[in-house]
């Protein structure tokens, strides 16, 4: 299968590894939003949330289980945001699921404005 996070779950494409265990890879995003953005994935592909069903699971509950740790060993004590796009109005760029945890600072308050679903801007450090 021709997707970007299986090839760096198998090493084919470099990452910078923050954690890992049997069922759960945790690395830090190419492009990252906030001082802190690490992207946590099952290590079994799943497209979406759309595609969490009783016969996978397992795998998402490993996941979620994961986030604290992953979060701890980031240093995040003072909270973070979690997000998983899916699809296309949920604009997922990358059809493996995932999910974003975003912190190291404030982070501003509305992710969805009246407008529309905010664009994700760059983050610059100040
Ligand atoms: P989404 O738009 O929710 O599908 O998020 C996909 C994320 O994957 C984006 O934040 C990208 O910056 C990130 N991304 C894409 N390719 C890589 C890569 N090779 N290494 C790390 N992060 C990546």
């Amino acid at each position: 299968m021709d997707c970007i996070f299986c090839k760096i779950i198998d090493g084919s494409i470099p990452s910078k590894k923050v954690y890992e265990d049997e069922a759960v890879y945790a690395f830090h995003d190419i492009n990252p939003l906030a001082p802190v953005h690490v992207l946590v994935i099952p290590k079994m592909h799943i497209d979406s949330m759309d595609k969490v069903s009783a016969d996978n699971a397992e795998y998402v509950k490993k996941v979620f289980l994961a986030i604290p740790k992953i979060a701890e060993e980031l240093g995040l004590k003072n909270g973070y945001r979690l997000i998983s796009n899916c699809g296309e109005d949920g604009c997922q760029s990358v059809k493996h699921l995932h999910f974003h945890i975003l912190g190291g600072k404030k982070l501003e308050e509305k992710l969805v404005s009246r407008f529309g679903l905010k664009c994700f801007v760059p983050f610059h450090q100040d």
